[in-house]
């Protein structure tokens, strides 16, 4: 027998034909997505207005999985840390920062990653599978529900930055990245979304070309490639030149400043010569850049710069007419900090 498809893999231009198809008005397609798009229910049996018999018909017809929240973590600083169990019984973590102007949910692309960045705890994990476009919308939509309900705000940042690396993940990232900014689904404006990438100078590309409304950042951490080739393996097939060429074709299909993420790492990248050198690239692609503090992972060499170092090196990049920012890390006592996303349950 085929193998039933989830009924979030149709758009709604396919849902309502295929709901015609089964004795229905238009109007019921309308219904049922908004029950598995807009609301918190993880079962047909819960969708109170369509009627029994049509459950029934839609329970043989479709799949509707909905991964669920496990374990959560708050740390001492009100950052949480989410776990949410997939349909297979895979696990992902998402995770909600909480500050005083903004609530930003950082979400997973991949289970596990491929890509195997030196100073990075998922990366010791190997990547199992994609996520679909439905799992990364719902980590948005059961953490803003977690927001109101702890911080009585709703969500306000979406950050593709916690497990695995989006752009290997294409297709579900940008159409979840839809989903979340649609009417039809969460309607969050696409200016708070930012995607995170190692760095795959073709994939840059081909986002360029879709014009996105959304933001881009690359994992920098090294500004030259010898360096950059030490940590993170896929700049050896994807070096900085052509990565500045794709971010400069980003900017200009889409007049978005990209974002230099760059973790600081005691005695690797933190000297006076790397912040020129950094310079030297931001200088090539109109950006910002934002440094973020490390956060020491079991069984990996790094350490953390310390702070009065960290503040000299921002300053130096603002002398030099670099906006960069540094970003503390927030929800180190719980493993939730940037890179230290395992899936530890
Ligand atoms: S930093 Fe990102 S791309 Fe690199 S191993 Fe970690 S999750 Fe994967």
């Amino acid at each position: 027998m085929e193998k039933k498809k989830d009924i979030r893999s149709y758009s709604l231009d396919d849902l309502i034909p295929k709901i015609e198809s089964m004795g229905q008005p238009k109007f019921r397609a309308r219904q049922v997505w908004d029950w598995v798009w807009k609301k918190d229910v993880g079962d047909f049996d819960e969708m109170r207005n369509i009627p029994k018999d049509f459950l029934k018909e839609l329970k043989d017809a479709f799949d509707f999985s909905r991964p669920r929240i496990g374990e959560t973590q708050k740390s001492s600083d009100g950052t949480i840390k989410c776990g949410f169990k997939l349909g297979d019984g895979e696990y992902v973590e998402g995770v909600l920062i909480p500050t005083e102007d903004r609530i930003t949910a950082c979400i997973s692309s991949q289970v596990g990653c491929s890509l195997s960045c030196a100073f990075c705890a998922t990366g010791l994990l190997k990547r199992k599978r994609n996520l679909e476009a439905f799992e990364i919308y719902d980590q948005v939509f059961k953490m803003n529900l977690l927001s109101k309900r702890e911080y009585q705000r709703p969500i306000s940042n979406i950050v593709y930055m916690g497990m695995g690396e989006p752009l290997l993940n294409y297709s579900s990232v940008v159409r979840s990245a839809e989903m979340i900014s649609s009417v039809d689904g969460l309607h969050m404006s696409p200016s708070r979304i930012t995607v995170s990438t190692a760095g795959i100078t073709k994939m840059i590309e081909k986002l360029a070309e879709l014009k996105p409304r959304f933001n881009l950042a690359l994992s920098l951490h090294a500004a030259n490639d010898a360096k950059r080739n030490e940590v993170m393996e896929i700049n050896k097939t994807n070096d900085l030149q052509g990565l500045i060429s794709a971010l400069n074709k980003f900017y200009d299909q889409t007049g978005n400043r990209v974002t230099f993420e760059y973790i600081l790492l005691k005695d690797f990248n933190d000297s006076d010569q790397d912040a020129d050198e950094l310079v030297q690239i931001a200088r090539k692609v109109p950006s910002k850049v934002n440094l973020i503090e490390y956060n020491p992972v079991e069984g990996l060499d790094f350490d953390r710069t310390a702070d009065s170092k960290a503040e000299r090196f921002r300053e130096y990049l603002v002398k030099n007419r670099i906006p960069a920012s540094l970003r503390r890390s927030r929800g180190k006592d719980i493993d939730a900090a940037c890179g230290q996303l395992a899936g530890k349950k």
